[in-house]
């Protein structure tokens, strides 16, 4: 640890600008350096006086711990300092604008903060007894029917905790619906541009994956679909709008199709910003899709939050839904808990969680969608891409933009790194956008595309931002064509010089321990 001081910061780190003195502590001014807790914390520090623990019988045998496991002991202010110091080092959609393709990084209202803190939302407690909780059940249940209103559906399962969770809801509800008439298929088909969770989740629930082409103009390819259609194919994960940015215009004919051959359709939602209030998906034949409340409806996410991922469904669907679900009975609210004969329910597949989802996102979504309106989000939908649409004309003669051919784009813009000078990448111009002051749009993503940029810009930003944006990122753009070899060690102005991403993914050190301890534990 001797080249390392108090601060974690060391000579190789380098300070910013090559002719200012180093300073003494690492920090530049506003800019603090942190050390990992680990490193500041020392064992017997606490920034709480606790009486000694009681002396009990032990009872677990050999699972017993018998020596100190090392955790970093610091007072309260020391504490407080650490993780305020480290979140400063972080970007946020409250710092500035977050372009990141399919995450939907749009403002978060503070109206939604207000409502969610409100006590009789806040401190609710999942056990509570129904009678002392009518307006929490309320809230979900108001909510839910906008998701089916605004999906053109017949019911939701609310309790879904994210994106990647509701589709495995779905692809269940699919299951079960296929088991229910004694029809046992094993496979799911995704396109090649599908987000990496569908065929994640289409494989853990033990289906076998099969890819679906993309045509040039980068949809999916409806007779290379049609093709392989037959009595094995469950059903098919489609995107829609798409992650190369567009929409799938087949949608019909592709569900028509699935439908002909006895399968489902299961419609990733996450992109739902672009076309909610214009486009219900329950009338593209779609049979479950998952709406991330945390992209479309402005929860927060990321570390802003946890996320939530409401799946409607559709009347072939609908008897699978997992419990539990809240009812209205004239004005009292209920809730169904367990399978009853009998009930609209009777053949529900299990539940999905140990409640009823997350209640402060569905307090905040429902904010959102109250304050808006059903005309302000159909204007969130056209406002979103209009804005992606700005973006690609701006660029579209900067960087090479795929699909630009194909018509406009919906949410998002595409880019690829064709063009770009000898030996300079798409990783290059995300890190010199991290010198300009942005968060880098989505990169490598989707697969389709060489060196993919992907760049949602979101409704709530205004032209004077995204003309900056654009701006920034045509100049970046114009160094990585020409060349300019400042670029490949970019961010020079960042915390951190640029990271070897693959180690920082394959061996984090998640524990810090002292040289010595770790040769003994080995
Ligand atoms: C975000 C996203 C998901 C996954 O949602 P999570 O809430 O992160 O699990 C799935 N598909 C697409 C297209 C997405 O953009």
């Amino acid at each position: 640890m001797n080249s390392i001081n108090q601060s974690g910061w060391k000579p190789e780190m380098g300070n910013v600008g090559d002719t200012a003195p180093a300073t003494y502590t690492g920090n530049k001014a506003l800019m603090l350096e942190e050390a990992l807790i680990f490193e500041i914390g020392t064992a017997g520090t606490t920034g709480v006086d606790l009486a000694d623990a009681p002396q009990i019988a032990a009872r677990l045998g050999n699972l017993e711990r018998h020596r100190d496991i090392g955790l970093p002991g610091l007072s309260e202010p020391e504490t407080v300092r650490h993780y305020t110091r480290l979140s400063r080092q972080n970007y946020a959609i409250d710092l500035g604008f977050f372009p990141l393709g399919s995450c939907t990084m749009k403002h978060n209202p503070r109206l939604n903060e207000k409502v969610a803190r409100m006590a009789g939302f806040a401190d609710v407690h999942p056990l509570q007894p129904v009678e002392t909780v009518q307006g929490a059940l309320g809230v979900i249940h108001e909510l839910a029917h906008w998701l089916v209103t605004l999906t053109g559906m017949k019911a939701v399962a609310m309790s879904p905790k994210a994106g990647a969770h509701g589709e495995l809801c779905g692809i269940l509800a699919i299951r079960a619906a296929l088991t229910a008439r004694g029809d046992a298929r094993s496979v799911i088909l995704c396109p090649e541009s599908a987000h990496g969770t569908n065929p994640a989740t289409a494989a853990f629930a033990g289906y076998a994956v099969e890819n679906i082409p993309a045509t040039s103009e980068g949809r999916v390819d409806l007779a290379a679909l049609k093709a392989r259609l037959g009595p094995d194919v469950a059903g098919v994960m489609i995107t829609n709008p798409n992650t190369c940015g567009l929409f799938e215009r087949d949608m019909r004919a592709i569900s028509d199709a699935v439908h002909a051959a006895g399968g489902y359709v299961y419609c990733d939602g996450a992109n739902f910003n672009a076309i909610v209030g214009r486009v219900r998906p329950g009338d593209l034949g779609v049979d479950a899709m998952h709406i991330n409340l945390h992209k479309t409806f402005s929860t927060p996410h990321g570390g802003g939050g946890p996320g939530s991922g409401p799946v409607v469904l559709s009347e072939a669907l609908a008897p699978y839904a997992p419990l539990p679900f809240v009812d209205k009975n004239g004005d009292h609210y209920r809730l169904v808990e367990e399978e009853t004969a009998g009930e609209h329910h009777g053949s529900s597949f299990g539940r999905m969680v140990a409640f009823h989802g997350q209640m402060g996102m569905f307090t905040r979504a429902l904010s959102y969608i109250m304050s808006h309106g059903a005309d302000g989000l159909r204007q969130v939908a056209e406002d979103a891409v209009l804005n992606a649409n700005y973006i690609l004309r701006s660029l579209e003669d900067v960087l090479e933009a795929p699909f630009a051919h194909s018509g406009p784009c919906m949410h998002e813009a595409l880019f690829s790194d064709n063009g770009l000078a000898e030996g300079f990448s798409t990783l290059d111009i995300a890190k010199g956008l991290i010198d300009e002051g942005y968060h880098p749009m989505t990169v490598y993503f989707p697969l389709v595309v060489h060196g993919a940029m992907l760049v949602e810009p979101t409704e709530t930003e205004s032209k004077a931002t995204l003309d900056q944006f654009i701006g920034a990122l045509g100049r970046v753009a114009e160094r990585a064509k020409a060349g300019d070899p400042s670029l490949k060690s970019a961010p020079h102005y960042a915390p951190r010089r640029r990271l070897d991403e693959t180690q920082a993914a394959r061996k984090p050190v998640l524990v810090w321990r002292e040289p010595e301890q770790a040769v003994a534990a080995e």
